[in-house]
């Protein structure tokens, strides 16, 4: 079997009397989508935080491939191959989606433009990039909107297109579909699956459907710890799941 590309061992977090995240071990494998679901307040952001660099853990590791994260700054671990989406989106609204994709591509870019030399050829790289990254999420027709007067599903196709800016190997998706109708909700599965096989993917998402339909393996968060985890047929069909999330 492969190596996992994250892998999470015995993370805790405590915030005063809560332990938000006790004693939780995880890991993503390539080409994997493994899901994330539990009850509100499960911890399950608070592992995303964990898994991302926003928080630090009390005690435990990750390791991307094969590589301890845990102390990296949040911007390291980018650069090492994870990122992230929020569960509140995080596009600059006032920007078009050309620029929000430019920022975040360049912010990404091993070479800064500079006043000098290649800079067109570079500048031309960055742009074809923008173009790319628009494809790739569904928004080529969409480049030169204003990003706040887009439909919210629209928006959370960008906030993928910015994670994705950085080419993660692990995509971390915070509820991508939180808000969303069914059309939206289905364009936004529809993209995660064109995703799976280029990279891990740790999705936290409520829509059991979309979970069940886009899922390869699913960890059941309560209380801050792993009440199950194991293949998708398995959790659907595990009586102790059913009966504390799925309330069947
Ligand atoms: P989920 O994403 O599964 O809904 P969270 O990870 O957001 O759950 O929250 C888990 C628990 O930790 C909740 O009880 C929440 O109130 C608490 N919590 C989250 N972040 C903080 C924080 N920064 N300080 C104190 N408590 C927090
Ligand atoms: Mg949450």
């Amino acid at each position: 079997m492969a190596d996992p590309l994250l892998k999470a061992a015995h993370l805790h977090k405590r915030f005063q009397a809560l332990l938000a995240t006790d004693d939780v071990s995880l890991d993503v494998m390539p080409g994997e989508i493994h899901a994330l679901i539990g009850p509100n307040g499960a911890g399950k952001s608070t592992l995303v935080n964990l898994l991302a660099g926003g928080l630090k853990p009390d005690s435990g590791t990750i390791e991307l491939q094969g590589v301890r994260i845990d102390s990296m700054a949040p911007h390291h671990r980018v650069h090492a191959g994870l990122s992230r989406c929020f569960q509140v989106s995080s596009v600059f609204r006032n920007s078009t989606v050309r620029e929000n994709l430019m920022t975040a591509v360049q912010a990404v870019s091993s070479m800064p433009l500079r006043p000098w030399g290649a800079r067109h050829t570079r500048y031309l790289e960055l742009t074809d990039r923008v173009v790319e990254l628009a494809a790739q999420t569904g928004l080529e027709g969409s480049l030169d909107m204003i990003a706040g007067t887009l439909p919210h599903g629209a928006q959370r196709q960008l906030d993928v297109a910015l994670a994705l800016a950085s080419r993660p190997k692990v995509l971390l998706l915070d509820e991508p579909m939180a808000g969303m109708g069914p059309d939206e909700s289905e364009r936004m599965g529809n993209l995660i699956d064109r995703l799976r096989g280029e990279m891990g993917i740790l999705l936290i998402e409520h829509d059991m459907t979309a979970v069940f339909r886009l899922a390869d393996r699913i960890t059941v968060l309560v209380n801050g710890r792993v009440l199950a985890s194991g293949k998708t047929d398995a959790i659907r069909n595990n009586a102790e799941v059913r009966a504390v999330y799925l309330g069947t």
